[in-house]
């Protein structure tokens, strides 16, 4: 099981690990605005994977069709559906599991890059530091 939920605790969720696939960065400026990021990560699974443990989330109609479902404590977005596009399915902002280096699938595509922000170009490329600079 993979187990996430927003920054202050309110929302806990899991998700059955087997059903995780399709894990994309998204470019699209609804997602960019609704984060307040220049990219989202998300993982899509059956709406059946998906069990809400703790909290229930608030949801703003961002779209016609699209519902992003967040903390309302906290503001961490966690979830997008949209029964008309994607029924049966839901979308779980990857950055959001416990542990999200180990047990989460890598990403395995750029998607909505048309609506890319010019500057992420060559970002793989930038000067890195541990943690901020001059404060080793
Ligand atoms: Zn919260």
């Amino acid at each position: 099981m993979l187990d996430g939920g927003c920054h202050c605790g309110a929302i806990r969720y899991r998700v059955d690990e087997g059903a995780a696939d399709n894990h994309a960065l998204c470019h699209c400026a609804d997602c960019r605005h609704c984060a307040g990021a220049p990219v989202v990560g998300w993982m899509q699974v059956p709406e059946s994977a998906l069990e809400l443990t703790k909290g229930e989330p608030a949801v703003y109609t961002s779209s016609e069709n699209g519902r992003r479902a967040f903390c309302a404590v906290c503001g961490t977005g966690l979830f997008y559906r949209n029964a008309v596009m994607l029924p049966g399915i839901v979308d779980i902002q990857s950055a959001t599991f416990d542990d999200g280096q180990a047990t989460v699938p890598a990403p395995g595509a750029h998607i909505q890059v048309a609506d890319r922000l010019g500057w992420m170009a060559g970002t793989e490329s930038l000067p890195e530091f541990a943690r901020y600079p001059g404060m080793d």
